[in-house]
C-alpha cells in the first residue's frame, strides 16, 4: 500500500509574517525572562509577567484555555520535562526551570521554549542544557526544502545521545499556524520505516527537542498535565518556531 502522508499546510508570506510577529513576541520575553529568573521566583509570578508581556505587545497568550490549560506558560522545574502548571513553587538555587510560551497575532500562532538555570547549578546540569539547545540547532539546520521530517528527528537525536543523554520519545514537535497544533508530527528521534511528509516552502514547524540526563521514559502525574521522568533525572526543553522558506529556515521566535 502507498503510504500516505497527512496534510501540511503551507502558509503565505503574509501569513508568516503574522507568525513572524508572534515569535518576536515570545523571542522578547523569554529575553526578559533571563533576566528575571533567579533564587525565590515562584513559576506563578513567571506566568504572571509572561501574561502581561504577551498581552501588552498586542498578542493573545495561545495557551491559556488551550485544551483547558489554566495558565499562559507551562512552567516544568528540573525533572518535569514538560506543561507543568504554574503556582506557589518557588524556585531555589540549582534548579533548572523550562518555560514554553505561545503567543498569536492575526489569528497565527508562535510557539517557543528555553530551559534557564536558576542562579548556579551544576556542570552536569549546564551540559544538559547547552546538549538540548545545540540539538534544537542541528534540528534546525535540516528544515529544508526536499528534506523530510525524519531528517530533523535523526539531527536531534545523533546529538542528544553522542552526548550520554536521551530524547522523550512520547512527546514531539509539530506543525503550527492557524493552530498551535497542526500536521506534521516531529518526533525527536527517528522512528523506522517513518520518514514523515517532505518539507516544501511555507511549512511552519516547531521543533522541539525535549531531553532527559537519564532514561527517556516519562510519566504524567495527577495533575492530568505536568510529564516527569520516570527516573527522576534532570529535563530540559528547548523550542523554536521555524519557517521551511527556498532560502533555508527561518526561526521566527528569534529577535
Ligand atoms: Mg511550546
Ligand atoms: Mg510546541
Amino acid at each position: 500500500m502507498k503510504k500516505v502522508f497527512p496534510m501540511v499546510i503551507r502558509k503565505t508570506p503574509a501569513e508568516i509574517a503574522s507568525m513572524r510577529k508572534a515569535g518576536r513576541v515570545l523571542a522578547g520575553l523569554l529575553k526578559e525572562l533571563a533576566g528575571l529568573i533567579r533564587p525565590g521566583i515562584t513559576t506563578g509570578e513567571i506566568d504572571r509577567f509572561a501574561e502581561k508581556y504577551i498581552r501588552g505587545c498586542g498578542a493573545m497568550p495561545s495557551f491559556k484555555g488551550l485544551y483547558g490549560f489554566p495558565a499562559s506558560a507551562c512552567i516544568s522545574v528540573n525533572d518535569e520535562v514538560v506543561h507543568g502548571i504554574p503556582g506557589s513553587r518557588r524556585l531555589r538555587e540549582g534548579d533548572i526551570v523550562s518555560v514554553d510560551v505561545g503567543a498569536m497575532v492575526d489569528g497565527f500562532h508562535g510557539d517557543s521554549a528555553m530551559t534557564f538555570p536558576v542562579g548556579k547549578v551544576s556542570d552536569e546540569a549546564m551540559r544538559l542544557l547547552r546538549v538540548t539547545e545545540e540539538s534544537l540547532y542541528k534540528g534546525i539546520q535540516q528544515a529544508r526544502a526536499g528534506k523530510r521530517v525524519v531528517d530533523i528527528s535523526r539531527a536531534i537525536q545523533e546529538h542528544v545521545e553522542s552526548h550520554g543523554f536521551s530524547v522523550v520519545r512520547a512527546l514531539a514537535g509539530h506543525g503550527i499556524g492557524r493552530s498551535v497544533h497542526e500536521e506534521p508530527r516531529i518526533p525527536n528521534f527517528v522512528i523506522r520505516n517513518e520518514p514523515g511528509p517532505e518539507l516544501k516552502p511555507g511549512a511552519t514547524l516547531a521543533i522541539e527537542p525535549m531531553v532527559n540526563a537519564g532514561g527517556f521514559d516519562v510519566v504524567t502525574l495527577d495533575d492530568n498535565w505536568t510529564v516527569v521522568t520516570r527516573d527522576g533525572s534532570l529535563s530540559a526543553h528547548f523550542e523554536h518556531t521555524v519557517a521551511v522558506t527556498s532560502d533555508g529556515p527561518e526561526i521566527l521566535t528569534a529577535l
